[in-house]
């Protein structure tokens, strides 16, 4: 067995995990529909501490068209106690711009990573703060 190949196997393979294509392949099971590109790019561009969450928590990502999104928290399956998973709803629209839809994304995943449980103006305002930190614009 030549152990410094499998090293490097792993490590490519660790690599490959946060390249687009690794991104998108994790995505797979964590997304409805999974088709979405716009949410694999955006998740490329975070940092590795917030990739690293996202694969360890596998929060539940559920896109649809409209203009609104929201993080919650909830049982699930229902009625079963203590088993929590996260939802990212995001709405996006045709005729947005690929920069506006990357941040609406960024900006719900801040509200994921600091895992906030209602709205209000503050709650907004450090989502925002964070989804600027990672270098997109304020929705
Ligand atoms: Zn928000």
């Amino acid at each position: 067995m030549d152990d410094k190949g499998r090293e490097e196997r792993i490590r490519d393979f660790r690599e490959w995990e946060y390249s687009l294509e690794g991104i998108h392949n994790a995505l797979g099971e964590l997304c409805r529909p999974c088709s979405s590109d716009v949410l694999t790019r955006t998740i490329f561009k975070l940092p590795r501490d917030v990739q690293d969450s996202i694969f360890k928590e596998r929060p539940f990502f559920i896109l649809a068209e409209g203009e609104y999104g929201f993080y919650f928290r909830e049982c699930f399956p229902p009625n079963e106690e203590e088993v929590f998973r996260d939802f990212i709803f995001i709405s996006l629209k045709h005729d947005q711009t690929e920069e506006f839809k990357q941040e609406t994304v960024a900006h719900e995943i801040a509200h994921f990573m600091l895992k906030h449980g209602g709205g209000g103006p503050e709650v907004e305002r450090a989502a925002a703060d964070l989804t600027e930190k990672w270098g997109f614009g304020r929705t």
